[in-house]
């Protein structure tokens, strides 16, 4: 095995900060002068379409989603409402403990690391700016490609961005939107990070996986141990 494709939320981020991803939507509302229930709402509703690109970036997304919720904000609103939201992302998206030195150490053993993530416009926006970029060798993003998991062009799209046939990578998730069922139908190897530690948070998640993968850990710096012994993997 020579790569190590990882999911992103919930997986090299934080679990618990999922639990922050309402108020941090409620506190958008708030800036746009939007209920923050009925935006909330919405922000769900839109979700698997903005996790596709059809409502274009942030700013564009924030300006669609007020109108739908009645208001329709002028310029200097919709700035404030941008810059409240992105600090909210970035509070989601807060690395989980460790997970920079896993990442560390795993380049350190020549694997090659990529990343499929099922996000809207934040994520993509930010990347270049977060901690997890100068480690990922080729991020993948369902608002960029407009596909979602487990559509199988995003996991070869990851595959050949790596340089490394979807055989010889692993697949790293903490479940949901089959992304394991897609990982397998690639031909990779998936490994279900069950999060054990984070009691309550897998409880947020909709649309389960049905299939459960054979290499289960509760933490991702278990993934060290399952890789086995330190070997040149260049
Ligand atoms: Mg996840």
């Amino acid at each position: 095995m020579r790569a190590i494709i990882f999911d992103f939320f919930g997986t090299l981020t934080d679990p618990s900060a999922e639990l922050l991803r309402k108020e941090t939507i409620q506190a958008t509302a708030a800036e746009l002068g939007v209920s923050p229930e009925r935006f909330w709402t919405a922000m769900a509703a839109s979700f698997p379409d903005r996790i596709v690109g059809a409502y274009g970036g942030t700013r564009d997304t924030l300006r669609t989603i007020a109108r739908q919720c009645g208001t329709d904000p002028d310029d200097e609103r919709l700035d404030r409402a941008v810059a409240t939201h992105r600090k909210g992302a970035e509070r989601v998206r807060t690395p989980r403990r460790g997970v920079l030195a896993v990442l560390d150490h795993l380049r350190a053993r020549n694997f090659r690391l990529g990343l499929i993530s099922d996000c809207s416009s934040e994520l993509f926006e930010a990347w270049p700016e977060t901690a997890y970029a100068p480690r990922i060798d080729a991020p993948v993003f369902s608002w960029q490609e407009r596909i979602r998991k487990p559509d199988p062009r995003l996991y070869a799209t990851a595959a050949a961005r790596l340089g490394v046939p979807a055989a010889e990578c692993w697949f790293v998730g903490d479940g949901g939107s089959r992304e394991h069922d897609g990982a397998r139908w690639a031909g990779m190897r998936p490994v279900l990070v069950t999060n054990a530690g984070y009691p309550g948070v897998g409880g947020l998640r909709t649309d389960p996986d049905s299939y459960l993968p054979e290499h289960r850990i509760d933490e991702l710096d278990e993934l060290i141990r399952l890789l086995g012994p330190s070997h040149d993997n260049g």
